[in-house]
């Protein structure tokens, strides 16, 4: 069997004591490729080493809503453009919004939204026109994801971390998204989202870990990882009431498919 997890931060602080075991112990469970996922431009420069240094790596490279007041407009955007252009990035995120966090620098929401907006609308502007597919984080701020989305027909999208319902779901296979789901998927709470799973066609669905976060039952609360997405895809098995073999086989295609020249057979 063969998984891609399709969205991790091996970035961050709380990987760099072992990485190489965590990438190793992945591997192991048949996990043969990770996307490893920026949030601001520090976070690219750093995956794209980690990609360099593992094979079964690869980056994205994009500014995430919540550090949008740390990124500044007047160079980030040549900088990212810069990143995309010379580097091997498979897609640009995570970015999008999220209003269920308060204002990360206290400025008023309204303020805060319009900025979140407006870095989205740029990213999305620059991955239309160097064509890059998008990963997108959504929270709190569904309807505004989706209209943004709208305006940019010709941009592939995927909605990280689908914690909507069925409707929802729909409104956004409609749109030509992609859904990808997490180890919240697991949670004896997540009834919406496994209805969520149960009305996706195979071809539209991708899993992730959101690694360090989100760690699936049994082990909630603990450090995510990579090797996890393996319970992620036995959910999405149960759900559809097929083989994990198969959802295996179906995910990893439609990663291959989404993501920009992923070097995977
Ligand atoms: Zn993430």
């Amino acid at each position: 069997m063969q998984l891609i997890d399709t969205h991790a931060h091996l970035a961050s602080s709380r990987f760099v004591e072992d990485l190489h075991q965590v990438v190793e112990a992945a591997n192991d469970e048949g996990v043969h490729h990770i996307i490893s996922i920026s949030c601001d431009l520090e976070d690219c420069d750093a995956n794209q080493q980690l990609a360099k240094e593992h094979p079964c790596v690869s980056a994205t490279a994009g500014i995430h809503p919540s550090y949008v007041h740390e990124f500044d407009e007047r160079t980030g955007y040549d900088d990212l453009q810069r990143h995309l252009e010379v580097g091997s990035f498979v897609a640009i995120g995570e970015i999008g919004l999220d209003y269920f966090h308060p204002p990360a620098d206290d400025s008023p929401l309204e303020d805060w939204k319009r900025l979140q907006k407006r870095v989205f609308r740029k990213q999305l502007e620059i991955a239309d026109a160097l064509s890059y597919p998008v990963v997108v984080h959504q929270r709190s701020s569904f309807e505004d994801t989706l209209q943004i989305l709208r305006e940019f027909p010709g941009v592939k999208a995927v909605l990280h971390c689908f914690s909507e319902g069925p409707e929802a779901a729909q409104q956004a296979l409609d749109l030509g998204c992609y859904l990808s789901f997490t180890g919240n998927s697991t949670f004896k709470s997540a009834e919406q989202i496994r209805q969520s799973i149960g009305i996706c066609p195979q071809d539209r669905v991708m899993v992730e870990t959101d690694s360090p976060f989100l760690a699936p039952v049994p082990f909630r609360g603990k450090r995510n990882s990579p090797a996890l997405v393996t319970k992620v895809a036995e959910q999405i098995a149960q759900c559809w009431g097929i083989e994990v073999s198969s959802v295996a086989a179906a995910t990893t295609e439609n990663a291959k498919r989404f993501f920009r020249g992923l070097p995977v057979d």
